[in-house]
C-alpha cells in the first residue's frame, strides 16, 4: 500500500531510542523527511545520521528538552526550516515509579510538562504550519496505563490519561483546520529501556523475567516489537487513514481487560 508520505515531513519526538527512533525509520522508509528530537544531543545525531544513512531521507536531530517551552519552540523552528510540518508524532515520555503519599509536587510538576506540556505546545506551534500547508496528522503516543492503570506508577498513569483526553479535546478543533488527532495507547513493547530494567531486577535471567510479565499482562503472551507499533503509527498519520479523528487505538496484544 503507498502510504502516500513521500515528501511529507513528519516530526518524532523521543526519537533517539526505542519507540520514537522506529516511528521515525518507519517513516524516513516511507519516503518522508523527518525532524527528530531528543535531550542528548550525540545520540539523537546518531540517530539521525543512521536513518539518513539507512534511508536516504532529509533528516534534521534536534537536542532540546521538550518538557521546557524553550525546547519545543527549537523544534517547531526545525519543522519551519524544513518546509514545515504534515505530521506531528507526540511520543517522548518515560515511566515512573512511586506512591502518591510520598512523590513531591515537583516530580507530578515533571511529568506534567513531560507528558502533557510537550504535546500542547508543539501541537500549537506545529498546527500553523499544517494548515499553511493544507492539513495534517498528530498522533499522541499514551499508553495503556491511561485507561488501565498499573500500580506502581500512578503519576504515569495520570499525566497519561491526561495526554489522552488533551488528544480527543484538540482533535475537535483541529478537524476545522483539517488536522487529524488521534492517540495510540501501546501495551508492552520491547525496547531496549525494558530490556535495561529487566537485566536489573533479573540479571541473566532477564529474557525470562520479560516472558513472565508477558505472560502476566498480555492474553498474546509476547511484547510487542518496535516495528509493529511503529508501521500502525505510520498508517494512522497518512492519508491512507484520512476518516480517523479523534479516536484511541490499542496496540496491545489483548493486555486491555475491557472491550
Ligand atoms: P525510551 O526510554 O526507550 O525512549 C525515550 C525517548 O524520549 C528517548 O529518545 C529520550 O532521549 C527521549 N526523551 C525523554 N525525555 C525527553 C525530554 N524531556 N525531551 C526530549 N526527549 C526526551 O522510551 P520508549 O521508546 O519505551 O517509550 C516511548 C514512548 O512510548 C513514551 O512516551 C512511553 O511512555 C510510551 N510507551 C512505551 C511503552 C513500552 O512498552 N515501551 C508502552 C506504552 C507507552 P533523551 O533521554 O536523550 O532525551
Amino acid at each position: 500500500m503507498d502510504l502516500g508520505l513521500t515528501g511529507k515531513v513528519a516530526v518524532v519526538t523521543g526519537a533517539s531510542k526505542g519507540i520514537g527512533l522506529g516511528i521515525a525509520r518507519a517513516f524516513a522508509r516511507e519516503g518522508a523527511s523527518v525532524v527528530v528530537t531528543a535531550r542528548t544531543k550525540e545520540a539523537i545525531e546518531a540517530a539521525a545520521s543512521a536513518i539518513r544513512a539507512e534511508f536516504g531521507t532529509e533528516v534534521r536531530a534536534v537536542a532540546s528538552d521538550v518538557a521546557t517551552a524553550e525546547g519545543c519552540q527549537a523544534v517547531i523552528d526545525a519543522a519551519a526550516a524544513l518546509g514545515g510540518a504534515n505530521v506531528f508524532v507526540s511520543n517522548a515520555g518515560t515511566g515512573s515509579n512511586e506512591t502518591v503519599a510520598e512523590a513531591t509536587d515537583a516530580k507530578w510538576q515533571q511529568y506534567w510538562d513531560l507528558h502533557v506540556m510537550a504535546a500542547v505546545r508543539l501541537s500549537r506551534g506545529l498546527a500553523d504550519q499544517m494548515e499553511a500547508k493544507g492539513g495534517g496528522a498528530m498522533l499522541m503516543n499514551a499508553s495503556i496505563c491511561a485507561v488501565q492503570p498499573l500500580w506502581y506508577e500512578p503519576i504515569y498513569n495520570v499525566t497519561k490519561a491526561a495526554l489522552l483526553m488533551f488528544g480527543k479535546t484538540l482533535s475537535t478543533e483541529l478537524i476545522k483546520r483539517g488536522i487529524r488527532v488521534n492517540t495510540v495507547n501501546p501495551g508492552l513493547i520491547r525496547t531496549p529501556d525494558w530490556e535495561n530494567t529487566a537485566r536489573e531486577l533479573a540479571g541473566d535471567k532477564w529474557e525470562a523475567y520479560l516472558q513472565e510479565v508477558a505472560d502476566q499482562h498480555a492474553d498474546i503472551k509476547r511484547f510487542g516489537t518496535v516495528d509493529e507499533l511503529a508501521d500502525f503509527c505510520v498508517f494512522l498519520c497518512s492519508p491512507r487513514a484520512s476518516y480517523s479523528v479523534g479516536s484511541a487505538y490499542h496496540v496491545d496484544g489483548g493486555m486491555l481487560k475491557t472491550t
